[in-house]
């Protein structure tokens, strides 16, 4: 694409930029972060599950086993001979997802809390209760006879404000007996006994544990993605359990967790995986997902803000640049290329287990993509519509240009050929010759001037610079505009005011072909009985020239096309005066190379002012002569 056919580039920057901070402000709406939720649960879903079997494995009080208890108010029997077998599994861990608050019956309590001692890494669940918006919340912990041997961590749920739970915070603080207490999270606790027991040491950034390092920033609360498919983990029921002593087996070596797992009870929560089949998770499949999350160190870590920043910001600089520099559909194509890639953008990062918002780059793709398309298609239409305008013109000034040539060529021919048929006297022979002469010199100045024009506009043409009385310049040209008038009845009046005698710097004859020009089209565009005031004058270190008419006058958007090349108004078009639309144009380019410029005032039905403002000559003349 040629530079003059691009939209200006400050334009395309602020469309740019505009949609950009558009873009970011609706990715942090909340219909924005609701949409990363979605686009994550989503590609959280893709992910392809491990082959290898759960480090983890739930003991599942479910169906079957209520069922062969005859009630859920009996859960603590066979919790107590499912514990009794753990306890010989071998189990690397066990963690029981069930409050053990409260007192059931002397035998089975007595029995409970054996069964417990008997097990070692165990961990008990610990509950916040109270209210937490005045953060008045307290431990309930187990009672102590079930929990003398165990380690607590606590059981809650984070849901994000969609109601579903995507992590967990690895760290809860309340009070447990007045006194402010931090817990762990179960799976955590869970996971340290498992590993060898060795102490949490804590970083701003990380939670260590022996070798093992998680990322769970102090300022994300300790926050952990839970990041595995529900359906990996091996869920044993209770009641088979019992049933098949065998199947303790399948317990060595892993982390054992044990709780409610029955349809509709109330420890059940809504996961990027259970809200897409509509059915809550049970909480203590959740824990056991963690667990596996920290067992394999699966970490989905957030990517830092400025990266997201950073690739929106690209993002609208590359969509910029490919709509500033390329033409039609190609840029659209391109620019499409770049949404694909604004998408693509967070998926990669996912699949590198980071975790990108995809609003952003997304919205900054769609949002650039139309707003500067929009741009792109409406400066194309406009600049179609520019070029299809002046070719029109254009094609009028041919039409006229050769018109106007044909008189004198007829002219030439017939005199050229009549002097070569016949004897003429010597009266009539000169008479001729001065009539080939007029009429060649006439269709010589009209190729000049359109040669003028191009050549003035390209640079090439030198022009003089010489003192020159713009006074002495206008009279010349009132002489000479003077029979025009005179056949329309116009006045043509001159006023000489203070620094008129005061000289421009620059090439007489381009000066009175402007000065003439001007002169021209006021007596070409006024009604007969008119006057037109000529006036030259000084401001500061400028010299005025001023051409007024009572003229057709024009309207301000015609005022603005002027001095475009074979434009015409309307009117100047219906008077039946004859023109080509480019003397204006040279006239400002004479102007400019001057280092001038041109002013216009037009009313219509009263009148045009034009006024060449040009440089004094005075100081550098003076200089000349030093
Ligand atoms: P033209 O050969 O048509 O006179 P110019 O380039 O000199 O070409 O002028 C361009 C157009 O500007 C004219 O066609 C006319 O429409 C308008 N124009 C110029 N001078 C005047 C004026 N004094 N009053 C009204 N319209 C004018």
């Amino acid at each position: 694409m040629r530079s003059q056919d691009r939209p200006a580039l400050g334009i395309t920057g602020a469309v740019a930029g505009l949609c950009l901070g558009f873009a970011i402000l609706a990715a942090w709406s909340p219909l924005g972060q609701q949409l990363d939720a979605f686009a994550y649960d989503f590609l959280l879903r893709l992910r392809a599950p491990s082959p290898r079997a759960s480090a983890a494995v739930v003991l599942a009080l479910d169906e079957p086993t209520f069922r062969a208890q005859g009630s859920m108010a009996h859960l603590r029997r066979p919790l107590t001979e499912a514990l009794e077998r753990v306890a010989r599994s071998g189990a690397a861990a066990v963690a029981v997802d069930i409050q053990l608050a409260d007192l059931y019956d002397a035998y089975w309590d007595d029995r409970l809390a054996q069964a417990l001692a008997a097990n070692s890494n165990l961990v008990l669940a610990s509950n916040l209760v109270g209210d937490r918006s005045t953060g008045q919340v307290t431990w309930e912990d187990p009672r102590p006879e079930f929990g003398r041997h165990a380690t607590l961590g606590h059981v809650h749920a984070d849901p994000d404000p969609d109601s579903i739970n995507r992590q967990v915070l690895l760290e809860k603080a309340g009070l447990d007996v007045g006194r402010p207490t931090r817990r762990w999270a179960l799976a955590l606790e869970a996971y340290r006994l498992a590993s060898g027991g060795a102490p949490v040491v804590e970083t701003a950034e990380t939670l260590e544990i022996g070798p093992a390092v998680i990322p769970a920033p102090r300022r994300e609360e300790r926050a952990v993605r839970v990041n595995f498919p529900p359906d990996r983990i091996e869920q044993i029921s209770v009641q088979s359990f019992l049933n098949r002593p065998e199947l303790a087996a399948r317990l060595r070596g892993r982390a054992v967790f044990v709780g409610v797992t029955v349809q509709g009870g109330p420890d059940r929560l809504m996961t990027p995986y259970s809200a897409w089949y509509g059915e809550a998770t049970p909480g203590v499949l959740i824990h056991a997902e963690l667990y596996e999350t920290l067992a394999r160190g699966a970490f989905l870590r957030t990517a830092p803000e400025s990266l997201t920043l950073a690739t929106a910001f690209l993002l609208a600089l590359a969509l910029a640049a490919c709509f500033h520099f390329l033409a039609g559909a190609r840029a659209f194509l391109a620019g499409l290329v770049l949404v694909a890639a604004g998408h693509a953008t967070p998926v990669l990062a996912f699949a590198r287990d980071r975790v990108m918002p995809v609003s952003p780059a997304a919205a900054t793709a769609w949002c650039c993509f139309l707003g500067l398309g929009t741009r792109h298609y409406l400066f194309t239409r406009r600049r179609l519509g520019q070029s299809e305008a002046q070719r029109a013109r254009y094609q009028q000034a041919v039409h006229y240009v050769t018109h106007e040539m044909r008189t004198p060529l007829t002219a030439i021919q017939g005199s050229s050929e009549l002097m070569g048929r016949y004897t003429l006297t010597e009266e009539k022979r000169r008479e001729m010759a001065a009539l080939i002469h007029a009429e060649s010199r006439r269709l010589a100045r009209m190729i000049e001037m359109f040669l003028s024009v191009e050549r003035l506009s390209a640079g090439e043409l030198e022009l003089k610079r010489e003192p020159v009385s713009s006074a002495a310049v206008v009279e010349t040209c009132l002489e000479r505009a003077q029979p025009l008038a005179e056949r329309k009845q116009i006045v043509l009046r001159f006023e000489a005011s203070h620094g008129s005698a005061d000289p421009v710097l620059g090439d007489r004859e381009f000066l009175e072909y402007a000065c003439y020009n001007l002169i021209t089209n006021a007596i070409k565009y006024s009604p007969a009985n008119t006057q037109i005031l000529t006036g030259v004058g000084r401001t500061g270190d400028s010299i005025r020239i001023t051409v007024q008419d009572q003229g057709y006058g024009m309207e301000a958007h015609e005022v603005k096309q002027i001095f475009q090349k074979f434009y015409r108004t309307r009117r100047a078009q219906e008077s039946g005066e004859t023109g080509t639309g480019i003397g204006l144009s040279l006239v400002e380019e004479i102007v400019l190379q001057h280092g001038g410029s041109i002013e216009v005032e037009s009313r219509v039905n009263q009148g045009s002012r034009f006024t060449l403002v040009l440089p004094r000559a005075r100081d550098r003349v003076a200089e000349a002569a030093r």
